[in-house]
C-alpha cells in the first residue's frame, strides 16, 4: 500500500496571532502529541515542506496583497482586523510553507508516490480571499493546491470538500465561475462568515459546481454524515474528479468553543471512512487534506487522529 504523507514544519508553530487567540500554536502540539504513534507506523511518511513560490500564491491572490503580507510581517506586530490577529515576522514564511505543504502533497499524490497526504499547517486558509486575509487565514492553501494541479499538472477535474464548521468562502470564491473545481461544504449556518447558503451554486462555467449543505446549530454526527451520503456523493460522482482535496477543520466538534455543532471524535473517523471510500471509488484513491480550524485543544488532536485512521482503513 502507498504511504500517506504527513507534512509538518516547526515554523507553523512560530506564527502567532497574539495572546488569547483560539488559532494558537498549541493546536499543533495537540495534534503532534495525538499522532505520536504514527511516527513508528509505516503507513505514514513524515515530510517537511518547501516554501511555496510567489508565483504559486499568485494563482489565487493579488500580487499586491502578497507583497503587503511580506512587508507587514517583516515589520511585525501589526493587528489586522480582517485576519482577527497579529502578523509577526514568522507569519510570512509559515504562510508560504503552509501553501507549500499542500502543493507538495498534491504533487506526490498526483504522481502516484503517495496514496494521500495531510498538511498539518498553520495558518489555515479557507477564508482567505483574492486580496485579503480573513478569519485567521492568510493564503488560501487548498485553493493554491488546486490551482497548481490545474495549471501545472494538467488535472482537468478536482473535488474540494470542506467540513470545517465555518463556510469556506475564500475557496468558494476562487472557483465560483470555474467548472473544473467542484466545491462542497458542510458548515453551521447561519454562522461566521455568513456565506454558504444553498442558493450559492456557482456562476457561468461554474454553474452547479458549488454545493453548500448548511447545518443547523445542534447538528450531530448523523446529520453531517447524512449530508455527505445524500448530497455530496450523488452530486460529486457525476463530476468525475481526478483528485479529491479536503479542507479538514475540526471545529464542528461538540467541545469546540467556536461552534454549536455536536460532531463527536468518532464522527470524524466515520467522515474519514466515508471520504476515503469516495476517493477509492472515484479518484483512484487520490486524496489530499489540509488542516483548517479546530480550537478545543483536547478534541482537536483526538479528532485529527480519528479522521486519519478513517482515511487509511482498507475499504
Ligand atoms: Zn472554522
Amino acid at each position: 500500500m502507498k504511504p500517506v504523507g504527513l507534512i509538518y514544519d516547526p515554523i507553523f508553530a512560530e506564527h502567532d496571532l497574539g495572546p488569547g487567540q483560539p488559532e494558537c500554536p498549541e493546536r499543533l502540539i495537540s495534534i503532534l502529541n495525538a499522532l505520536a504513534s504514527f511516527r513508528e507506523d509505516d503507513r505514514f511518511i513524515w515530510v517537511e515542506p518547501p516554501e511555496a513560490q510567489v508565483k504559486d500564491i499568485a494563482r489565487v491572490h493579488d500580487p499586491a496583497y502578497i507583497d503587503w503580507v511580506c512587508d507587514t510581517c517583516a515589520k511585525g506586530g501589526s493587528y489586522y482586523p480582517a485576519l482577527e490577529g497579529t502578523l509577526v515576522p514568522e507569519s510570512y514564511p509559515a504562510a508560504l510553507k503552509a501553501a507549500g505543504a499542500v502543493i507538495l502533497a498534491c504533487d506526490r499524490v498526483r504522481s502516484g508516490e503517495w496514496g494521500g497526504g495531510f498538511a498539518i499547517v498553520r495558518p489555515p486558509g479557507h477564508h482567505a480571499v483574492h486580496n485579503s486575509a480573513m478569519g485567521f487565514c492568510i493564503f488560501n492553501n487548498i485553493a493554491i493546491g488546486a490551482k497548481y494541479l490545474l495549471e501545472v499538472k494538467d488535472v482537468k477535474s478536482i473535488l474540494i470538500v470542506d467540513f470545517d464548521v465555518h463556510h469556506g468562502n475564500g475557496t468558494q470564491d476562487a472557483f465560483y465561475s470555474d467548472g473544473r473545481v467542484a466545491f462542497f461544504s458542510t458548515h453551521q449556518f447561519p454562522h461566521y462568515p455568513g456565506t454558504g447558503s444553498k442558493k450559492e451554486t456557482g456562476v457561468g462555467e461554474g454553474s452547479g459546481a458549488t454545493l453548500n449543505a448548511p447545518l443547523q446549530s445542534g447538528s450531530d454526527d448523523g446529520e453531517m454524515l447524512l449530508a455527505f451520503a445524500d448530497q455530496l456523493i450523488p452530486w460529486a460522482e457525476k463530476r468525475k474528479p481526478e483528485i479529491f482535496l479536503i479542507s479538514a477543520g475540526f471545529d464542528a466538534h461538540s467541545d469546540d468553543p467556536l461552534s454549536a455543532l455536536q460532531v463527536s471524535t468518532e464522527g470524524y473517523r466515520h467522515i474519514g471512512q466515508l471520504l476515503k471510500a469516495f476517493a477509492d471509488k472515484h479518484c483512484q484513491g487520490r486524496w489530499v487534506a489540509t488542516l483548517e480550524g479546530g480550537y478545543n485543544l483536547t478534541a482537536l488532536g483526538a479528532s485529527v487522529k480519528a479522521f486519519l485512521e478513517g482515511m487509511v482503513e482498507d475499504g
